[in-house]
């Protein structure tokens, strides 16, 4: 099976007056088709830029974005157009990210319109009823407003308004983050059971690895712009190999309030400029088994088993 999405060396800068501020640094990954890969890290990594990156709604400043065997990396926005009926996104916060004045008919409605996706304004309007179906929406808020509902239902509106051009690449961008624990746990059950009706490829970019534990099949660590550690969601969970994952592993809440004593970790110290990163591994301020050469050298990003990557000199160097 060819791979549906390729990344290669995807960097990103932005010019500012004090010069180039990197935000994304030699950013490498396959995404297979009908797989969730998970983007895990702290907010500001750059974990969110990489899936507006992806979609081209930022330009990368280097690297190759392969989509379903087609370079799009230099596509302009014409020649994007059709692939963005395959390529969608969910943002984390529905309220803003739907127009208040439109009822949740018009909402989900509007991308079939502006793409001509049936012939008619009954088959648009009908496909849209069906997707309310599809995402759990009760018929009767076909005409309501964003402002009358939870922000469970509005997710879903964005979930069906995703869906309306019927993709196959779903950037979910902390779907769940501004929801209630329940109301996460509907979410999350949502996009799996679309996942696999509708056999969706996800990139879902959160920073709470306790949400993807059960669902991802892979998951990316990021840590200020740059992959430290990509393995199966399995192997990342039982065999951590970079001391950042292992503490966001550590952070992870545990039912039994012993058990969670015994393995909280707190990450102390500086955290690097991101918009003058010194030499080094970028996690070095805040890392208790930094050395002299993790200040000189950045690590490289070294594929230690078959699938698992990371970039640490206490790693790479045994
Ligand atoms: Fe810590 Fe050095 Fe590894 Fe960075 S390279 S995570 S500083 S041990």
């Amino acid at each position: 099976m060819k791979p549906l999405l390729e990344i290669t060396d995807v960097c990103l800068s932005y010019h500012s007056l004090s010069g180039e501020t990197p935000a994304l640094s030699h950013i490498s990954f396959q995404l297979m088709p009908g797989e969730f890969l998970a983007i895990v890290g702290p907010s500001g990594c750059g974990k969110s830029t990489l899936g507006r990156t992806i979609l081209k709604l930022i330009e990368p400043t280097a690297g190759h974005i392969i989509y379903d065997g087609k370079d799009i990396t230099s596509l302009n926005i014409r020649k994007m157009r059709p692939l963005r009926r395959e390529m969608q996104i969910i943002f984390q916060d529905p309220y803003s990210s739907i127009d208040p004045r439109k009822s949740v008919i018009e909402t989900i409605s509007e991308y079939m319109f502006i793409h001509k996706s049936y012939p008619t304004r009954r088959e648009i309007m009908n496909r849209a009823v069906e997707l309310m179906d599809m995402v759990g929406l009760a018929r009767r808020y076909a005409d309501a407003y964003p402002h009358e509902l939870d922000g469970g239902r509005r997710q879903r509106i964005g979930i069906a308004r995703a869906l309306s051009l019927q993709p196959r690449f779903i950037v979910c961008d902390e779907p769940v983050s501004a929801l209630d624990m329940s109301i996460q746990a509907q979410i999350l059950n949502l996009l799996m059971d679309l996942q696999d009706e509708l056999n969706l490829s996800y990139m879902f970019v959160t920073h709470d690895l306790s949400v993807v534990k059960h669902i991802s099949d892979q998951i990316m660590v990021m840590y200020l712009g740059t992959c430290i550690e990509f393995a199966s969601s399995d192997e990342l969970f039982q065999k951590p190999l970079h001391p950042y994952t292992k503490a966001l592993l550590a952070a992870i809440p545990e039912p039994d309030l012993e058990s969670r004593k015994k393995g909280f970790q707190l990450i102390r110290g500086e955290v690097s400029s991101p918009i003058d990163p010194k030499p080094g591994c970028r996690f070095a301020g805040r890392c208790e088994h930094c050395m002299a050469q993790c200040l000189e050298k950045t690590p490289e990003y070294v594929e230690t088993e078959p699938g698992h990557f990371v970039a640490c000199h206490l790693v790479n160097g045994r």
